[in-house]
């Protein structure tokens, strides 16, 4: 089911669409134990006869095997008794998605697309994953919905028709994937000297930072993101602190207050235009939520400061909002805001009508943004190779001028 909710039929701009989710979760007999909050894990344990007054810390052994050892099997799980295990594999599983690609970029970037299941048809359903990875830090962009319930026009996913929210544990499973397949996890204690055979200490964990920046709108899928992200989040298990996580929204304004009171993680907002204008065509959620109820939204996101930032993604779409005059608007706009901007270079798929702006236009406009304060402005489009950008795996090779790629290796230098 499609909905048209605002037409503003005069208007160059197209309508805004909003998707209502086609397909629900469809739960599998045995369901996965990944995921779930502590209360819920107890309520599990309960389900398999552990007495009331034994879960808290039955769920507190099962969250370390979880989250910090990544056990994959319950057998793993030593502190627990074997007729728990057994009952516990009876009921349960500790399955993670199917993983349906693999890539691995020459500069190391990885990006898995999962299949999770489907509801009506059988037909499973994929979405993406990658990780990114830097000098001083390991960054995970992960998916909050298959599909997304919105329609910006530059971007591939809002083309899809397909929409299903994520459950929380599908959320906290990519997190847990990663890790699997990056050999992420603590070290089993050596005994007697013994060296660590896998695993790592947990100061050198390659998963450092999480953006919700991948398939979908975490802001529609608003309670499973949230509950997602507080088990990501929790410092006995996965551990990944709230300060690097980053949820990226186009603008959802009524639960952008609600992230930061619910949340409590760092915000990212896609601009990518200063006038409700052209807003209004590029990301037409604008026209139910204007720039100026985005701002101040974001002037209301708690414990901003200059070491915690509001991130502002800017896309460069040539001849489309690439001016300098578009530049000198941005730096306008978000004065008194502390804000951290990126612009990121207009990733084109198959039969879009825009284009990335030219190199030189992109370094001009970002001589405006730094000139007026802000750091490093273009965000390195890492992956390129295998096109790790939002909604977009495929298989060829974007074609880059010798100098564009030379110009992007050095800014990843110095990033
Ligand atoms: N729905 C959320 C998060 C996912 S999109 C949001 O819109 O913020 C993550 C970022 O990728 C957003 O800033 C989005 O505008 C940008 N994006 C989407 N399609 C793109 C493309 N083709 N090229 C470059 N950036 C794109
Ligand atoms: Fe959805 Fe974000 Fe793409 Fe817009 S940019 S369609 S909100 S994923």
């Amino acid at each position: 089911m499609i909905t048209s909710l605002a037409a503003g039929e005069t208007s160059a701009a197209p309508a805004f669409v909003e998707k209502r989710p086609l397909e629900r979760y469809a739960a599998p007999a045995q369901p996965s134990l990944i995921g779930m909050s502590r209360d819920t894990l107890a309520d599990a344990l309960g389900e398999v006869g552990v007495p009331e007054r034994q879960r808290r810390m039955r769920v507190q052994q099962i969250w370390h095997w979880l989250y910090v050892r990544g056990a994959q099997d319950f057998d793993a799980m030593t502190t627990l008794s074997k007729d728990l295990r057994r009952a516990l594999a009876q009921r349960f599983t500790l399955a993670r998605p199917e993983i349906a690609a693999e890539q691995v970029s020459i500069d190391g970037t990885r990006k898995w697309l999962l299949r999770l299941p489907g509801e009506l048809t059988n037909a499973p359903h994929e979405v993406e994953c990658v990780y990114i990875p830097e000098t001083d830090r390991g960054t995970l962009c992960i998916s909050s919905q298959v599909g997304c319930t919105l329609n910006c026009t530059f971007c591939h996913t809002g083309t899809q028709r397909l929409v299903r929210n994520l459950t929380a544990g599908e959320i906290v499973a990519q997190v847990v994937l990663a890790r699997d397949r990056l050999g992420d996890w603590l070290a089993a204690q050596p005994t007697s000297g013994e060296e660590p055979k896998e695993g790592r200490e947990l100061e050198k964990r390659l998963v450092s930072n999480i953006v919700m920046m991948g398939m979908g709108e975490p802001l529609y899928n608003f309670e499973a993101v949230r509950d997602g992200l507080n088990v990501v989040a929790d410092g006995e298990g996965l551990s990944i602190s709230k300060r690097r996580i980053t949820l990226s929204t186009s603008g959802v304004v009524p639960n952008i207050a609600r992230a930061g009171a619910e949340i409590g993680c760092m915000l990212a907002i896609s601009l990518h235009a200063v006038t409700d204008e052209l807003r209004d065509q590029l990301v037409p959620l604008n026209r139910k939520y204007p720039l100026r109820e985005l701002l101040d939204a974001c002037r209301h996101y708690p414990g901003l400061s200059n070491a915690r930032r509001i991130t502002f993604e800017y896309v460069m779409l040539k001849g489309v909002n690439d001016s300098l005059a578009d530049a000198k608007a941005l730096v306008r706009l978000l004065k008194g805001i502390p804000a951290k901007i990126n612009l990121i270079p207009f990733n084109p798929w198959p039969g879009t009508k825009y284009e990335c702006s030219d190199w030189e236009q992109i370094e001009k406009f970002s001589e405006v943004v730094f000139a007026a304060g802000y750091a490093s402005p273009v965000r390195t489009p890492r992956g390129r190779d295998i096109l790790a950008a939002c909604g977009q795996l495929k298989s060829a090779t974007e074609k880059l001028s010798a100098r564009e790629r030379l110009a992007l290796r050095a800014m990843a230098m110095t990033d």
